[in-house]
């Protein structure tokens, strides 16, 4: 990846990014590009936010993203700091991708790549099947380019912009783009088990797969066709390297460091921020890495939140269990693994409408330590077991439910067949990602239906407040880590254009 930097434009401005998650280092590397004067300030000792690290008896145990997607938008956001992403960090691909266990018993393995993939498929199912695939793998691929050039990597003032770009708008509707995903998938799949796998990935997006419209399965092009990789060292090295090569290229970055207010000058724009202690920085522009809905509530008292972020739809949330274990993994299990349950429209309905528990939950358990033995100690395994649960605007009472709950996922760990004797551990649920800043107890940000998705998603400036700037998984494009990392190009972006502004 090349490291070059281009020249900067303009009159370098003071910029305070506030977080250090993948969406405020993102947009640090490519201010840093443009010749600004950049300083973050994280409240946590560590980078990261969301994608944070458990650090306890000889274990180093992952508590956020586990299925890394994309790597070519982390390695452009280390060149945009002028750094080679391989000085920092080293990816692996994971393959098999994921196990997929289901309820009749039979697995499937995702395989990196078609050819391995398609074979896998053969074998698993039957040849119409696997041939299939490959129809699918072009689909998705065109989906791919139509959606990343023109409606995800884009900054929108207007419902308009969705329109500008009419051929690509016209190419979506040409690919099916505007039906639903569940019945888009089972076009190409008559074998459920190969619907579900290729379609469930609308849970990133929040949605239902018989809900989710079908340009949502650019979500499956990232996963199934393009892989999953693992950074050496757990998902958190990310965070890590990203913050060592921004600071390499003369970003300040203050660890321990709340920030409690944005500060405002007479007319409205953005001079800096207060800090817990008191402590006020200066500022030309400040871009803002919490939870948007969050951040205009607690550091932008007297401006409301948009519209959509105070009354929308958010996303499930999560039950999560991370643990650091006496003992190995059964002999077949892979890096990642799903166990669905058996019900699959009946789960959606429950965690996404009913507001309840998921009556026979399909859970992700994501062994890391498998292929970094690094991560546990000699005999030992790291666990990380993820159950999608409502959000707290659902109706299950996690202060009353929470032991209950846990324990009986700790119980259907157990009979899969992973260790569970545990040395540490940490449970994470809707109140304690709330207490972390999240809205609404889910750190999967606002749902993305099509009403709040592009110029319908809380927009990333805001014309009450100028000089200030969103990044993250609440603003455009959305949720994830390759979204994120794109979120922080474009805020870069929007301070450039206000920079020209100023001029
Ligand atoms: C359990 C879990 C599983 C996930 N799985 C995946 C996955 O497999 N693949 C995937 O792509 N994505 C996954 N995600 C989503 C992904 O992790 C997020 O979308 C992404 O990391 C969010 O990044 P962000 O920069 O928007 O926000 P954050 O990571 O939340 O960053 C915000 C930062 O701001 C800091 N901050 C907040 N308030 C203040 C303040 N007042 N002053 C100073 N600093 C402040 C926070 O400490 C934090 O560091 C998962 C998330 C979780 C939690």
């Amino acid at each position: 990846m090349s490291a070059a930097r281009p020249a900067r434009v303009g009159r370098p401005l003071d910029v305070v990014v506030v977080g250090a998650g993948l969406g405020g280092l993102a947009a640090a590397a490519h201010l840093s590009q443009q010749g600004h004067t950049v300083t973050v300030v994280e409240r946590e000792p560590i980078p990261g936010g969301r994608a944070g690290m458990i650090e306890e008896a000889g274990f180093r145990l992952d508590n956020g993203p586990t299925v890394l997607t994309m790597p070519n938008l982390l390695a452009d956001a280390f060149a945009a700091a002028g750094a080679d992403m391989a000085d920092f960090l080293t990816i692996d691909k994971v393959d098999p991708m994921y196990r997929a266990c289901y309820a009749d018993g039979s697995t499937l393995f995702v395989r990196h790549g078609r050819e391995a993939m398609t074979q896998e498929i053969r074998e698993f199912a039957n040849a119409k099947e696997a041939e299939a695939f490959g129809r699918f793998c072009d689909w998705l691929e065109r989906l791919y380019r139509v959606e990343m050039a023109h409606f995800i990597d884009a900054n929108f003032d207007s419902p308009l912009d969705l329109v500008k770009p009419w051929r690509a708008g016209l190419e979506l509707v040409r690919l099916g783009g505007f039906g639903k995903l569940g019945r888009k998938v089972a076009s190409f799949f008559d074998d459920e088990r190969l619907q579900r796998i290729f379609s469930f990935q609308s849970m990133y997006a929040g949605l239902a797969p018989y809900e989710a419209l079908s340009l949502y399965a650019v979500i499956t092009y990232m996963d199934s066709v393009e892989g999953v990789f693992v950074p050496k060292g757990g998902m958190h090295a990310m965070a890590t390297g990203l913050a060592a090569a921004v600071e390499k290229a003369g970003v300040t970055i203050r660890y321990e460091a709340p920030v409690t207010r944005i500060l405002r000058a007479g007319d409205g724009s953005v001079s800096g921020v207060e800090l817990g202690g008191g402590e006020r920085l200066a500022a030309d522009v400040v871009v803002c890495n919490p939870d948007l809905p969050v951040a205009y509530r607690t550091l932008l008292g007297g401006v409301d939140a948009p519209r959509v972020a105070r009354r929308g739809k958010y996303s499930p949330s999560c039950l999560l269990w991370v643990a650091g274990v006496r003992g190995l993994p059964p002999a077949d299990a892979a890096h990642h693994n799903i166990h669905f349950g058996r019900d699959w429209d009946g789960s959606f309905r429950a965690l996404i409408h009913d507001g309840v528990r998921m009556p026979d939950p399909s859970i992700l358990v994501t062994l890391h330590s498998l292929d970094d033995p690094s991560l546990a100690p000699e005999g030992c395994s790291s666990i990380y077991v993820l159950e999608p649960t409502p959000n707290l605007d659902g109706r299950i009472d996690w202060v009353a439910e929470r032991e209950r709950i846990t324990g009986s996922l700790r119980a259907q760990v157990a009979s899969l067949g992973y260790p569970t004797d545990v040395v540490v551990e940490r449970v994470y649920d809707p109140l304690d990602w709330e207490a972390m800043g999240m809205e609404r107890g889910t750190p999967f940000a606002l749902a993305h239906t099509f009403l709040q998705t592009g110029p319908f998603r809380p927009n990333n400036v805001d014309e009450r407040v100028p000089g200030l700037v969103f990044t993250g998984s609440s603003t455009l494009p959305g949720v994830g880590v390759p979204m994120v990392l794109v979120s922080g190009k474009l805020a870069a972006e929007r301070v450039q254009q206000y920079a020209e502004a100023r001029r």
